[in-house]
């Protein structure tokens, strides 16, 4: 049965959709079978898998809303090797129709239950807010993944982030655990990064992933031409550290016991 793992952080911009779609084409790579969520309006993640997001003709909006299975709104992404439950602009509005309705953190959740055997890992590629969105990407996972630039507010977002997953483990979901703090977009020639990079260490220790993302602009082309940077240009030095990545997270897998 499937691993659910969200990549989540509340801030915008810090890598979560490149984690996402790379994690998964290099879980493919190593043979996993492999479903992303995208749980963002954006769709970038959609479109990073080379879906076209205007042109699906059923979404996570759709399985949200309890009018599809995830079986009938899944997509393949040819590019990366494994399935896509893409997201568009619709998927904002679910966050209001969805406020009314029973079990409103839950719709992910069970429409995720009939998918499970279908897959090793789940990603959801969740959006840059705690809002009622990343919170059925939540109550749907195990863990969480999160990815973080080595900054120096970046502690400080990562406690709010933390007690969320605290108060979502305590009331919603028994299951969720924070599976590891990824570093991305690292540059170790900025000694500033170095440090924040070793108090993580200090504070969160084998919490933090070994693997660590360089800051790589193949990465940030690959999405333009609708692929992963590890299908885009699997010899660069981004595309081989999430390579790299995903299978330290088979390894930590294993070694949950899972
Ligand atoms: P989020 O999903 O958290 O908003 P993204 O994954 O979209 O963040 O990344 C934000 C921007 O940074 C994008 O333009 C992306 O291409 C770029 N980016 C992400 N990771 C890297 C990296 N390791 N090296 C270079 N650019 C990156
Ligand atoms: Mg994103």
């Amino acid at each position: 049965m499937a691993n659910v793992f969200c990549i989540a952080n509340q801030k915008g911009g810090v890598g979560k959709t490149t984690t996402t779609v790379n994690l998964a084409a290099g879980l493919a790579r190593v043979g996993q079978r492999v479903l992303v969520v995208d749980l963002d309006p954006q769709g970038n993640a959609t479109m990073g898998s080379g879906i076209d997001k205007r042109a699906m003709p059923l979404s996570v909006y759709d399985v949200l809303l309890e009018s599809a299975s995830i079986a009938e709104s899944r997509q393949r992404s040819t590019a990366g090797g494994y399935d896509v439950l893409g997201a568009n602009r619709e998927l904002a509005g679910a966050e209001v129709e969805l406020v009314g309705l029973e079990h409103r953190n839950e719709r992910l959740r069970q429409a995720l239950a009939l998918a499970l055997d279908d897959y090793d890992f789940v990603l959801i590629d969740c959006p840059p807010s705690l809002s009622l969105l990343t919170l059925n990407g939540l109550c749907s996972a195990h863990g969480v993944i999160v990815p973080m630039q080595c900054e120096y507010f970046a502690l400080e977002g990562l406690s709010d982030l933390v007690n969320t997953i605290k108060q979502v483990h305590a009331n919603l979901n028994r299951e969720l655990q924070v599976i590891g703090l990824l570093r991305v977009m690292f540059d170790p020639r900025i000694t500033l990064q170095q440090q924040v990079s070793d108090q993580l260490k200090g504070h969160f220790g084998d919490k933090v992933f070994q693997a660590v993302i360089p800051r790589n602009v193949r990465l940030a082309e690959a999405p333009s031409y609708g692929q992963p940077g590890v299908v885009f240009d699997p010899a660069s030095k981004g595309a081989q550290a999430y390579i790299e990545f995903a299978r330290e997270l088979v390894e930590r897998v294993k070694a949950l016991g899972r």
